[in-house]
């Protein structure tokens, strides 16, 4: 298991669509070894989520894990999850506003993202699984999910809202995580 280095903004391979894994290769080491970089990865920087090609492999694999997140402190907890070739499938018209961040952008900045997701995906066991994922935890989702289709946050976030991590501390973070608190305990995930 090694921590990688995460590609920023500009790298190509972040605007690459990613391949899907074909079954018979999940249970092999390069696989296998990928998933631990990703997991090792997306904790020593305090991801919420990661996907593969922000560590340069093209891969169509994704983890998530969120457990007191000091980035995301308001981010309700999901166990760990590797999801290989996930699908998401959007389920009614029901949308939030979520100020997002990125590991491979400096900024962050407020999109629309849809609230009530049901995911697909075969896990590093092989076992197809899936899931329905609501609030903060369907923004997650989509946000990996757009990095496997070489989309980025800034392609989706609007402009005027763009801010530096220390600026949004300093002027934005305080009514966002009071709205977003309250619409975490009116959802519950
Ligand atoms: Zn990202």
């Amino acid at each position: 298991m090694t921590v990688r280095p995460i590609l920023p903004i500009g790298h190509p391979v972040l605007r690459t669509r990613t391949t899907p894994v074909p079954r018979s290769d999940i249970s092999s080491p390069r696989i296998q070894g990928l998933i631990d970089d990703l997991i090792d990865t997306m904790r020593h920087a305090n991801g919420a989520g990661i996907a593969a090609n922000q560590i340069g492999e093209t891969a169509r694999i994704l983890t998530i894990e969120v457990n007191d997140n000091p980035r995301y402190p308001y981010k309700p907890p999901v166990p760990l999850t590797v999801a290989v070739n996930p699908e998401i499938e959007v389920l009614d018209d029901e949308r939030v506003v979520i100020n997002e961040g990125c590991l491979s952008v400096p900024l962050r900045g407020e999109l629309v993202r849809s609230l009530n997701l049901r995911v697909s995906y075969t896990d590093r066991e092989g076992v197809d699984r899936q899931q329905v994922v609501r609030g903060l935890t369907a923004g997650t989702w989509q946000h990996e999910c757009d990095h496997l289709d070489g989309i980025l946050v800034v392609d989706r976030i609007d402009p005027r809202t763009l801010s530096t991590w220390e600026q949004f501390t300093e002027h934005h973070q305080e009514a966002f995580v009071e709205r977003i608190t309250r619409f975490v305990r009116e959802v519950g995930s």
